[in-house]
């Protein structure tokens, strides 16, 4: 079972419709289930596992999607560069919706699991151009992890 990851407030300006449509022009199906697995991500306050993303999903429309439905449609959302991947140092993957205009670094507490958005002008932003400049790369991103203690935890 993955450790379930508590939440903090985090805004997307990625619409269910949006979202559906990019999918939609990729050769999904849209269909129910894949819709509540999109809305699942769309409003998770943090990363999600694959399970989380399930259960969440039967929440928004009373359908549980199987596993593999959720792994190939959370998979062609990140091909997509709908979601990405927050690697959290923990034995499952979380996934979090992935708004191109937005950044995302996040602050996770080693000791009660909790992951806070980090919201302020991303630390190596100016580094990210160096760092393009130099190996010739084009269009960076990036996600950083800070490990660390949080204010509630002894
Ligand atoms: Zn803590
Ligand atoms: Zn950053």
């Amino acid at each position: 079972m993955c450790f379930q990851v508590r939440m903090t407030p985090h805004e997307t300006s990625l619409t269910l419709e949006k979202t559906a449509e990019t999918l939609r022009a990729a050769g999904l199906r849209m269909t129910k289930k894949r819709f509540g697995i999109i809305q699942a991500l769309l409003e998770a306050n943090s990363p999600l596992s694959l399970q989380d993303i399930q259960s969440r999903a039967e929440v928004h429309t009373s359908l549980r999607p199987d596993y593999a439905t959720v792994f190939r449609t959370v998979g062609a959302m990140e091909k997509l560069g709908l979601v990405h991947k927050v690697s959290l140092q923990r034995s499952c993957t979380y996934y979090e919706i992935s708004d191109p205009r937005k950044h995302y670094d996040h602050l996770v507490c080693r000791q009660c699991g909790q992951v806070v958005l980090i919201d302020i002008p991303c630390p190596i932003g100016e580094a990210e151009k160096t760092i393009a400049r130099q190996y010739g790369f084009r269009e960076l991103s990036h996600s950083l992890e800070f490990f660390g203690l949080c204010s509630t935890c002894p």
